[in-house]
């Protein structure tokens, strides 16, 4: 109660800190990061990073260890899924370095956040019909590249029509309804586990990379899984709409100018751009006076096509991930420093 009371205080949005374990034949110093979680009634945690003999702490919302597992997170953020059954808009981001473990939370098979979402949904549709209510599910998932969006549930890579127009996705507000979409993007109906399952494979397959491969796309991308859920009660007429946006950000990485060409350049250029914009977007969403504030959401293609699921009584998760290798250190610093300044 008294942990949902102070929820309320804070405001809407949450920042979690994930560390992830070392992997196999990584160089990583254990007496360099600490977790500590307070008792006190205010149930912060930090993560300490010791580095060339000073002491980095950060706090926040909840701290994640190493030995952690999915599974654990998601029991965090059960609560947070259930309330886009009840109409609520929830985003939820991973941002962090590539290699920090962002896709194993997000999209790991079974136990990440995408797939334990759509279990949990699932589940909570079945019960939730034996008090009336019906509920349409479909979901989306867009890939944004360079400012450009790309459609990662069509089955060809090639972005064209019948008669071999290429097709534009374009982001369209409603602003009566509050809510957006985007021309020509493939939507799935969400009717059975199978269907369900082959979704996932197939993102799945279009994200994973290697730990170590900064400049593949994916790790050059944001992707966004959009889930929207429409309800309506039989027995007593109400409706209800939420929408989860389920985003895996990104690397954050400040690329070093190994590979001077032109693409790389703007790559990175709209890569720091739409970060540091999520970042202005969420921490002026969270300022005391935000209703009154200029949110910037215009600002990039990201924070363009969340823009009504991040405002008003929405509901933002961003977990920031970090390894534990000792040559990340600086990278997990400025994610940790980005994080911080979002909270
Ligand atoms: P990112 O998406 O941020 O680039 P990945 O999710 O691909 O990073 O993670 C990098 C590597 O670390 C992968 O091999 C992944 O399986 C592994 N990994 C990440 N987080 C964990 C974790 N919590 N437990 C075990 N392995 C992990
Ligand atoms: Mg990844």
């Amino acid at each position: 109660k008294l942990h949902n009371e102070l929820q309320e205080l804070r405001g809407n949005i949450r920042v979690f800190c994930r560390l992830r374990p070392a992997l196999e034949n990584e160089n990583y110093s254990s007496s360099s990061i600490e977790i500590e979680k307070f008792s006190d009634e205010t149930g912060m945690q930090s993560i300490t990073i010791k580095r060339d003999s000073k002491q980095h702490k950060f706090t926040f919302d909840r701290c994640f260890s190493a030995q952690e597992t999915n599974g654990d997170v998601f029991s965090e953020i059960g609560q947070l899924i259930q309330s886009s059954l009840d109409g609520y808009n929830v985003c939820i981001f991973a941002y962090g370095q590539t290699g920090s473990g962002k896709t194993f939370t997000m999209l790991n098979p079974n136990d990440g956040i995408i797939p334990s979402t759509l279990n949990h949904i699932f589940l909570w549709v079945e019960k939730l019909k034996e008090l009336g209510w019906v509920y349409e599910i479909t979901s989306q998932f867009v890939e944004i590249y360079n400012e450009n969006i790309k459609d990662l549930f069509k089955e060809n890579d090639a972005d064209v029509d019948d008669t071999g127009e290429s097709l534009k996705f374009e982001i369209r507000h409603d602003n009566e309804s509050r809510t957006t979409h985007i021309t020509n993007i493939t939507v799935c109906k969400l009717t059975s586990r199978e269907m369900v399952n082959r979704m996932l494979r197939r993102a799945l397959k279009m994200r994973s990379t290697a730990a170590t491969v900064a400049n593949s796309r994916s790790s050059r991308s944001h992707s966004v899984f959009i889930i929207k859920l429409d309800g309506y009660n039989t027995i007593s007429g109400e409706k209800s709409t939420g929408t989860l946006n389920l985003v895996d950000l990104a690397g954050s990485e400040r690329i070093h100018s190994l590979q001077p060409q032109a693409e790389r350049l703007r790559e990175t250029q709209n890569i720091n751009k739409s970060l540091s914009c999520l970042g202005d977007v969420i921490h002026a969403l969270g300022s005391a006076d935000a209703s009154k504030r200029h949110i910037p959401f215009r600002n990039s293609k990201l924070t363009y096509l969340l823009q009504y699921s991040l405002m008003g009584d929405s509901k933002t998760l961003m977990f920031v991930n970090v390894s534990p290798c000792a040559n990340s250190m600086l990278e997990t610093l400025n994610s940790l420093r980005f994080a911080a300044k979002v909270n």
